[in-house]
């Protein structure tokens, strides 16, 4: 067993009110980030504050609570911009979640730009956030999809990446981060291959944003997606990050109010992005409460959060692999990879293996993970997955152990 318990507590539990709760009446080991993060207290009464404080909304009033509403605001953006390394020549849009972001890419640009023939290349190892969108729209326009074979546990080898973009090849999408075993292809290499093919480069930064630093200038993507609330922030906030040439030649996904230059009675011209694509009244409490996540985010470092991930999955990984009977799903050579361990116990369903860990307080996900083409290709209906995030322990960890072998008796 790895001894380094102390290096793998970042001390700041105490700022996360529901650690202090109980679950089914024991302590709460929370290891279920890869769905959602908790949010600090900070997080909480940022949005409580502008809830209570303020409530006006924005970009509309010309009075000073407004004003007030409108700078908060627009400082996120400006927040979340700097957080992601955001070049010049880019853009972040505020949407609902990482779904929504993706679906704009599909239908205002995809749609629009899309011929029959074209090829959009992903790969099995994606969310369905990050396949269904791109089926849709390949249906639509008669554009062909098509997958870069990967190895047994979705290990994706950047020579098959070449193989698979061909001279239609318009879109190439794929994870930052995978949400079932935490690996990080190599996405800059991607992007490389993919735009000497003149491909434009999607990158479904989910998990990658919320616990690994990201610097989107490097990264070279066209488009990446992420959500707030895997990243501490409040639900209900999602990002779309786009070089500023493409968001202009895309046309709206949404259309209403606030996004407007003129509107006469048959027709109307649109600001620029990203207003373009922020119509109506948008998650205002969220959005500002998500400055004070960046700010905690920030205090701590993600090279420390990321680093801590990285010894707590060595911890797991080590002492689940020594249980007989359990098989991790643990992809070969594929460099760093983030918090996320996927496993199943021989004999045993997973979600009655996390039902007994639930009973223990341990909340992990349990299931297919929004992967089905991903659990196909490893031959497995579903797994139990436990992912970490900056508050979660050495002690979380062995919990953990010791509650898969208690289910492992339990159910042999
Ligand atoms: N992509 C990945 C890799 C994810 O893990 C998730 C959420 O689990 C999503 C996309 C979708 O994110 P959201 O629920 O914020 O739309």
């Amino acid at each position: 067993m790895i001894d380094q318990v102390k290096d793998t507590d970042l001390g700041v539990r105490a700022d996360f009110p529901v650690l202090s709760r109980l679950m089914r009446g024991k302590p709460l080991v929370y290891l279920d980030n890869g769905a959602t993060s908790l949010k600090p207290q900070s997080v909480i009464d940022a949005e409580v504050a502008y809830l209570r404080d303020n409530g006006a909304t924005i970009h509309r009033g010309v009075y000073e609570f407004s004003e007030r509403a409108t700078t908060m605001y627009d400082d996120a953006r400006v927040r979340i911009k700097r957080f992601v390394g955001c070049p010049e020549d880019g853009e972040v849009v505020f949407t609902k979640s990482a779904t929504e972001s993706s679906n704009i890419i599909a239908r205002s640009w995809g749609a629009k730009f899309l011929r029959p023939g074209d090829r959009v290349v992903t790969t099995e190892i994606e969310h369905h956030a990050n396949i269904i969108p791109w089926q849709e729209v390949a249906r639509a326009t008669g554009a062909e999809l098509a997958f870069i074979p990967i190895g047994p546990r979705g290990e994706i080898d950047p020579g098959d990446v070449a193989r698979t973009i061909n001279d239609r090849t318009r879109i190439v999408a794929v994870t930052g981060m995978s949400n079932v075993t935490g690996a990080m292809p190599a996405v800059r290499e991607i992007a490389q291959i993919a735009h000497a093919a003149g491909a434009l480069v999607v990158v479904d930064g989910a998990q990658l944003v919320s616990h690994h630093p990201v610097n989107l200038a490097e990264l070279d993507a066209d488009f990446v997606i992420w959500s707030s609330h895997k990243m501490c922030g409040p639900t209900g906030v999602g990002f779309l990050y786009a070089r500023k040439c493409l968001l202009e030649q895309m046309d709206p996904f949404l259309y209403g109010g606030d996004m407007i230059v003129k509107v006469t009675k048959d027709r109307a011209t649109y600001a620029q992005a990203p207003e373009k694509f922020e119509p109506g009244t948008p998650n205002i409490s969220g959005v500002i409460a998500l400055t004070a996540a960046i700010d905690y985010l920030e205090a701590i470092g993600m090279d420390r959060i990321a680093d801590l991930e990285d010894r707590l999955l060595a911890r797991a990984e080590e002492a689940l692999g020594e249980i007989p009977g359990v098989t991790l799903y643990v992809p070969d050579s594929v460099g760093r990879r983030g918090g996320i361990l996927s496993f199943n116990v021989d004999g045993v369903h997973p979600h009655d293996v996390g039902s007994m860990l639930d009973s223990e307080g341990i909340a992990v996900r349990a299931g297919f993970h929004c992967a089905q083409p991903f659990m196909r290709h490893m031959g497995v209906g579903g797994t139990v997955r436990a992912s970490f995030y900056l508050y979660n322990t050495a002690a979380d960890v062995d919990a953990l152990v010791a509650g898969v072998r208690r289910a492992k008796e339990f159910f042999q």
